[in-house]
């Protein structure tokens, strides 16, 4: 080792995360080396996001044999699909097993980037009754912070990358920092009257909360409708890492990304009692290297963090590091994101979509809010939309001939779905 394996921070990861503390860490005046297990991504040549149905080979519908062979896991996300596909892990080379009775489905990105090019830019604060849920239910650790605490550093990270939604005023769904609002649609507008009708201003339909412009922000620019943000954004509309953060922590001049370094586990200097550094294996060469530094972020996803800290047993601490309560790598809990409803709205025939709005509805939570519910404890969100049935119903609908091509040039009816994120 040499000191140019030094650096005076090192992050792990170039995700969402990764892709924040680089930018803080290299404009507080750190040299900072960031680790990346992927590849590079080059936003000019692999961003896919206006590459038409008809320029792809399977004409959107993915190749569906070597979807199954490879991606498996992957392919069951609504985002994977013939574009976005190559920014989703190989199931094949990345295996992992479950309890059998505890399936899990792992969705995972390796590349420059990390999920943050495919993920969906909902961005929902939370509040109090969130950080005091458990106190409240007496159940599981308590929060050690509170609401008041977290908001500016709410208000730090929205300010830059940009939130676009509506101000609401709700205790249980507190503002963000907004860029004007995306419209609703003749259908959610009609949806939203008569929920506000029906439930007394209890339940709220609003735009969704996205990171997505809907102006010009800090050198990015607003989006323009086309859609598909999992395939990339070359406008650079909406927040990743590669459209925001990294290309700040790049303008510094003191981030050194290096892709295809799969960090395998942090070194623990026994002197200092502290993390001093970690072990790479180098992807195309399989070449073990050590880089060191004084501060070490792991933002390799949660379970890959994991990971990385239970690789990292040294003989004083068998179990990995950071494991003193036997806790690390248990208790993991995901959002659920089940139940639901798809309606035929009637009406408003004269009304269409304009271009592709990157976002949907979204409904607050409701459920022991102002009234406790005898059923259940906390509460849950809905997504949805509404949107005018196009052509693509001709997949699920039967017919031939003139008649069928006629109809199938005429929109559908307007459509509207509900679906419920919990904790
Ligand atoms: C389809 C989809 C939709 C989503 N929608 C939303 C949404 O609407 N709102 C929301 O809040 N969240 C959403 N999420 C979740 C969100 O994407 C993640 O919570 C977020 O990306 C996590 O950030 P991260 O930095 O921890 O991990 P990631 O963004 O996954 O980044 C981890 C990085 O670490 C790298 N890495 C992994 N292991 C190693 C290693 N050993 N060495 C070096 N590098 C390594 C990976 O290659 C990757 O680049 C969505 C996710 C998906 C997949
Ligand atoms: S819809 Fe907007 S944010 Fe999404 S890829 Fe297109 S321009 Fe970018």
């Amino acid at each position: 080792m040499n000191e140019f394996n030094t650096y005076d921070a090192i992050v792990v990861g170039s995700g969402i995360t990764g892709g924040w503390a680089a930018k803080e860490l290299t404009e507080k005046g750190l040299q900072t080396l960031v680790l990346e297990a992927g590849r590079p991504i080059v936003p000019e040549e692999d961003y896919v996001e206006h590459v038409p149905v008809w320029e792809m080979k399977f004409r959107g519908m993915g190749d569906r044999r070597k979807l199954l062979a490879d991606q498996p896991i992957q392919s069951t996300n609504y985002a994977c699909d013939e574009w976005s596909s190559k920014f989703f892990v190989s199931d094949k080379e990345n295996p992992y097993t479950t309890e059998p009775d505890k399936p899990y489905r792992w969705i995972r990105g390796r590349q420059e980037g990390g999920r943050s090019i495919t993920w969906g830019r909902q961005s929902y604060r939370w509040s109090d009754l969130d950080f005091e849920a458990n106190l409240r239910d007496g159940i599981a650790i308590d929060w050690p912070i509170r609401y008041a605490e977290i908001a500016p550093w709410y208000d730090y990270v929205e300010e830059f990358a940009g939130i676009s939604g509506e101000a609401l005023g709700l205790p249980q769904l507190p503002d963000s920092k907004f860029l004007p609002p995306m419209a609703l649609n003749c259908a959610e507008q009609h949806v939203r009257e008569r929920l506000t009708k029906h439930f007394g201003g209890e339940r709220v339909l609003t735009i969704g909360r996205a990171a997505i412009l809907t102006k010009d922000h800090l050198g990015r620019a607003a989006c323009h409708y086309c859609g598909p943000c999992e395939r990339g954004c070359i406008t650079r509309s909406y927040f990743s890492s590669l459209n925001s953060t990294l290309p700040a922590a790049q303008k510094t001049g003191r981030m050194t990304l290096r892709p295809y370094s799969v960090v395998h586990s942090v070194i623990f200097d026994a002197k200092t009692r502290k993390a001093a550094g970690v072990r790479v294996i180098d992807r195309r060469t399989r070449e073990h290297v050590e880089f060191r530094a004084r501060v070490l972020f792991l933002c390799a996803s949660t379970l890959e963090s994991t990971r990385i800290l239970l690789n990292s047993s040294t003989p004083e601490f068998p179990a990995g590091l950071a494991n003193s309560s036997g806790e690390l790598g248990r208790n993991l809990m995901d959002h659920v994101k089940a139940g639901g409803a798809d309606a035929t709205i009637p009406g408003f025939e004269v009304r269409s979509e304009i271009g592709r709005r990157p976002n949907g509805i979204y409904i607050p939570r409701f459920r022991n809010v102002k009234r406790k519910d005898p059923g259940f404890l906390r509460g849950y969100g809905f997504q949805g939309g509404g949107e005018r049935e196009g052509w693509e119903r001709g997949i699920r609908q039967t017919g031939f001939g003139p008649e069928f091509k006629k109809a199938m040039r005429r929109p559908g009816p307007w459509q509207f779905s509900f679906y419920g994120f919990g904790e």
